[in-house]
């Protein structure tokens, strides 16, 4: 008998980034604590451009609940090492978290874009 009547699909944990999350895909990590994973964009916008992912699977910043407020905290407070580890922490950095359609959302698993290394212009296109 098939499986397939069996195996839930859901488009967040089938993502790329539910995939680098589960460990399924293996990623050159910058920074990984028990909440989110941190590896460089494959199509970099700034001489810096690191994605942190939670582990729990989220799609994005409008999915958060209550339940979720230690996991958020855990993306920002990365996002921060990340920059003291990568070194842009003193010329300044931006952390980006699109969210659905409007907000340029390609992958629907919670990812903040972390840019740095370049000045940054204002307002986002
Ligand atoms: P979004 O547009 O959803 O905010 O950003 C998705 C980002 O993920 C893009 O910057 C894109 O370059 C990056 N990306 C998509 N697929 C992969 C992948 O398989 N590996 C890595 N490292 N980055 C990816």
């Amino acid at each position: 008998m098939s499986n397939v009547e069996n195996s839930a699909s859901d488009p967040v944990t089938d993502s790329i980034f539910g995939k680098i999350a589960r460990k399924e895909i293996p990623v050159d990590a910058v920074y990984e604590d028990d909440f989110v994973i941190a590896f460089r964009d494959m199509s970099p916008q700034a001489p810096v451009h690191i994605l942190v992912i939670p582990k729990k699977p989220v799609e994005n910043a409008l999915a958060l609940t209550d339940a979720d407020r230690e996991m958020a905290g855990a993306v920002l407070v990365a996002a921060a090492e990340v920059a003291r580890r990568l070194g842009i922490a003193e010329s300044g950095i931006r952390i980006v978290l699109n969210a659905g359609a409007d907000g340029g959302q390609t992958v629907p698993y919670l990812h903040a874009h972390i840019l740095g290394g370049r000045h940054l212009g204002w307002p986002p296109g």
